[in-house]
């Protein structure tokens, strides 16, 4: 389904130029569930970055289903993520004073659905993370492991192919951490390609695949048994 070759990443340029990712070659099939790891600095989140075309590479191809990234304008590009892909942050991102139907509404605004179908999507996707009572609450009234299952309802809502996640338990206590995986978990079973970086190995343990990084260069790479 992706497919990464010899790509590279540099920051800056001259004398103050960096190269955090180096000639990385990945493949990574439908329905997969890989994990990420590495020291922090180690290129984790760039990658993850370039995965979800939030970021270009400096060098190097990456291919989705036979179309390469880079020959895409950058309105294909952001089709392309709309449609396709589903994102989970470490800090939710949630928007404030905004009730968490609001918040899973807001990407299908841009697919243009009507409002009464948006609500129902969005009330379907909240009661799928649990939240069917906390549909008017904004996020000042959720807790943190509440407020990241409205943001996996947010990027879940649109029903995209690949879900990516950087260090999505990264600010809940290991309870709250593994009720979030569980839920990726599910959605990994009905098919979804998760993505997602961890530097917690009891969390890594949900991926099917763990890819370790070491200064922008895979070291190693690790399939777990389940
Ligand atoms: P990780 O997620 O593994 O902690 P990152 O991918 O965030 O690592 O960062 C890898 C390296 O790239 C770090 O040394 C970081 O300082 C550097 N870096 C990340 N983003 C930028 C940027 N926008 N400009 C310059 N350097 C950056
Ligand atoms: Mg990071």
């Amino acid at each position: 389904m992706i497919s990464l070759k010899n790509i590279s990443k540099v920051y800056g340029t001259g004398d103050a130029a960096t190269t955090v990712l180096h000639e990385i070659d990945l493949e990574i099939g439908e329905g997969e569930f890989v994990a990420i790891m590495g020291a922090s600095g180690s290129g984790k989140s760039t990658l993850l970055n370039i995965l979800g075309t939030l970021d270009a590479p400096s060098s190097g191809e990456y291919t989705f289903m036979e179309t390469e990234i880079g020959s895409l304008s950058p309105d294909q590009r952001a089709l392309f993520r709309r449609t396709l892909l589903g994102f989970i942050f470490q800090g939710y991102n949630l928007l404030k004073k905004t009730t968490s139907i609001e918040n899973v509404e807001m990407p299908l605004i841009y697919q243009g659905i009507d409002s009464q179908t948006r609500r129902q999507m969005a009330i379907e996707a909240l009661k799928e993370v649990g939240l069917e009572d906390r549909l008017h609450y904004d996020p000042g009234q959720l807790s943190g492991g509440q407020q990241q299952r409205v943001a996996i309802a947010r990027a879940m809502v649109t029903r995209p192919r690949i879900l990516i996640a950087d260090e999505p338990t990264g600010n809940l206590d290991t309870k709250r951490g593994y009720e979030i995986m569980e839920l990726i978990r599910n959605f990994n079973r009905q098919g979804i390609t998760v993505i997602m970086v961890t530097h917690e190995d009891d969390i890594a343990a949900y991926a099917s695949r763990t890819i370790y990084l070491r200064d922008g260069v895979i070291e190693k790479e690790v399939k777990h048994v389940s």
